[in-house]
């Protein structure tokens, strides 16, 4: 069944997917496979209609993660991160009690300035 296959992004032939388990049907996720041909790994996105899209991760490759900042309300986790090609997340160091003063000091200004516009 041609719409069971993804297509490897390195060696552009095409990978069977085994749904032993349920593997590859979540939606939303990222699913990692290594390629049969080329013997690196990749990840795909399940769509609605069951398509699957195959997107290079040079992390799961030895290379470095492609880390890009994620934004965690209240804001205590300055460092946090998440790679955009394996979804993998890293929360980093929570800001220490003063840390999180600050945070929720600036906010409460960010409040009331807003309020004083009105
Ligand atoms: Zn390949
Ligand atoms: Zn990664």
């Amino acid at each position: 069944m041609a719409n069971e296959d993804v297509q490897c992004p390195y060696c552009e032939k095409w990978q069977e997917i085994c749904h032993d388990d349920g593997f590859g049907y979540a939606e939303d996720e990222a699913h990692e496979i290594q390629c049969f041909d080329c013997e690196k790994y990749f990840v795909f996105h399940t769509g609605i209609s069951f398509y699957y899209e195959g997107s290079k991760a040079d992390c799961l490759n030895g290379g470095e993660h492609a880390w890009k900042k994620s934004f965690i309300a209240p804001d205590y986790w300055p460092d946090a991160r998440h790679c955009s090609d394996c979804e993998k997340r890293e929360r980093g160091k929570m800001l220490d009690k003063e840390g999180q003063k600050k945070v929720d000091e600036a906010l409460h200004k960010r409040v009331m300035a807003k309020t004083k516009l009105c």
